[in-house]
């Protein structure tokens, strides 16, 4: 007998069938033990009336995992449960076998979970993925992806996997570091994004690229930030803003109507914002420009654009960017902060291009807080979803960007020499952008926060609380890398 999911019940109505899932509930009514089975697809009620299962029903508990036989017939009229797609019908158990037997789970898993400690959550997060929450949660996201890769097949886009082990460079957050055991006193990074990566995908002649990309950012974790998140990466050549933006909005809006025909977005075309005028509006750059933000159901797409490309580093403030100015790569530089100079960084993205109006400050490096990038981030709802730029690919520009920031020759060589290289191969006009996927599915599914929509999340302190990461490590692992723990501060 092949095995049917609890969801096409019906259609066996008066027929024996094979369920195999885990015990949600057990009822017991004396002769009668009514049990809530659930399988990947949903629930069903299942009723043991013969005397020779009674006993083995009875010892069935929560989370118990059982394969049962037995005829599938509609419930008596006003015992029907019109909350589940099976609530018709119910199964009357002949056979049961019991597969696995479950200890008392810590917490209930047939609720929204909210209300239970996130520390219990996540050591358990295998249980606590059995929520019916969860379990929506993270199947949608698995059905977005989806969606995002056939829409961008359709679109020529070639999916391309990219390196976790890289090198370490100034890119706005600091790196994941992993000691390279065959090379002593080195260090991979782990990526913050694929940007240059990308990018040389576009050196490489693809012209359309893209990922579903794990990123790396050692930053303190906060209610939307992870240690590590998904981005949607994506890069184009022969671009300007409007093509990559267009093209964008065009997927969102698939999305939304394709997989969440039941929200509504306020405005199509997104509007499109200024960050000048944004700011001076609403006091940040990722308004929430819903009419009626009591409205779960409410999509308020906005594009911010025209955001100043440098930024001033206050000389007694951290450095947003100490790698560039404490000569982190021991090659010798002088690493002084520069005092006397004016210090800029980037705003966004080191790799962006000017607003064409401005590509002769740039490359002049005068009027340096004037010049507008070629950004444009999303916003959705008071969240910044995503953000890209049309990039410089030509050398001089992104070398001009560099000394702005105050790197010497020597310095972007050591941190960029790879990419200028590549750029003087005839490297096609590009442009790109990254969503954050799991604020995005966050959002689209009314969720607190993205660690309700990423299967295995980190604590807010980023921890993995299931399998105790970080963790120490034996001293012949540190010996074999090269590296001793010095004191703890
Ligand atoms: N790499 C950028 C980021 O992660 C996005 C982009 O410009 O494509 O924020």
């Amino acid at each position: 007998m092949a095995r049917v999911l609890t969801k096409d019940i019906e259609k066996f109505e008066g027929k024996e069938i094979e369920l195999a899932g885990w015990v949600e509930t057990r009822r017991d009514h004396g002769k009668l033990i009514f049990i809530d089975f659930r399988d990947r697809s949903g629930l069903a009620q299942v009723v043991f009336a013969d005397k020779a299962l009674h006993e083995k029903a009875d010892s069935l508990r929560s989370e118990f995992v059982i394969d049962l036989k037995g005829e599938v017939r509609k419930r008596p009229k006003g015992m029907e449960n019109s909350k589940i797609p099976s609530g018709h019908y119910e199964i009357s158990a002949k056979n049961l076998e019991i597969l696995a037997k479950a200890e008392t789970p810590p917490f209930d898993v047939a609720t929204g979970g909210l209300d239970v400690s996130e520390e219990v959550r996540m050591k358990y997060r295998y249980l606590d993925l059995r929520r019916p929450r969860l379990q929506k949660n993270i199947r949608h996201r698995s059905r977005l992806i989806n969606f995002i890769r056939s829409f961008l097949d359709n679109e020529e886009f070639t999916e391309i996997e990219t390196p976790i082990l890289g090198k370490s460079t100034p890119e706005g957050a600091r790196d994941y570091l992993v000691p390279a055991r065959l090379h002593p006193g080195k260090f991979y990074a782990l990526p913050q994004a694929p940007q240059q990566y990308k990018q040389l995908m576009m050196v490489a002649g693809f012209e359309r690229y893209y990922q579903i990309a794990r990123c790396f950012r050692d930053e303190d974790t906060r209610g939307d930030r992870q240690p590590e998140f998904t981005q949607l990466d994506l890069e184009m050549s022969f671009v300007k803003r409007e093509d990559v933006m267009e093209l964008n909005e065009k997927l969102l809006i698939a999305i939304i109507q394709k997989l969440y025909p039941e929200k509504k977005i306020q405005e199509i075309p997104f509007p499109r914002l200024t960050y000048e005028e944004v700011v001076k509006k609403y006091g940040n750059d990722r308004p929430d420009l819903r009419k009626d933000k009591n409205d779960p159901n409410l999509l308020a797409f906005c594009w911010i654009i025209d955001f100043p490309f440098f930024e001033r580093v206050e000389p007694e403030s951290k450095r947003a960017h100490p790698e560039l100015v404490e000569g982190s790569s021991g090659s010798g530089s002088t690493g002084s902060p520069q005092t006397s100079k004016e210090v800029w960084t980037f705003t966004h993205n080191p790799f962006s291009a000017p607003k064409d109006e401005f590509m002769a400050d740039l490359l002049a490096q005068k009027n340096i807080p004037k010049i507008i990038a070629s950004q444009y981030d999303i916003a959705l709802n008071g969240w910044e979803i995503g953000g890209g730029s049309i990039r410089n690919h030509k050398p001089n520009a992104l070398k001009a960007v560099l000394s702005i920031m105050g790197m010497d020759d020597k310095k972007i060589n050591e941190n960029f020499g790879h990419m200028l290289q590549a750029f003087s191969f005839g490297t096609p006009p590009h442009g790109g952008i990254a969503w954050g996927l799991d604020r995005l599915v966050m959002i689209l599914e009314n969720e607190p926060n993205i660690r309700e929509v990423i299967a295995l999340p980190k604590t807010g302190d980023g921890r993995d609380l299931m399998t105790e990461a970080p963790s120490e490590v034996s001293k012949g692992q540190l010996k074999e890398l090269h590296l001793k723990i010095g004191e703890k501060d």
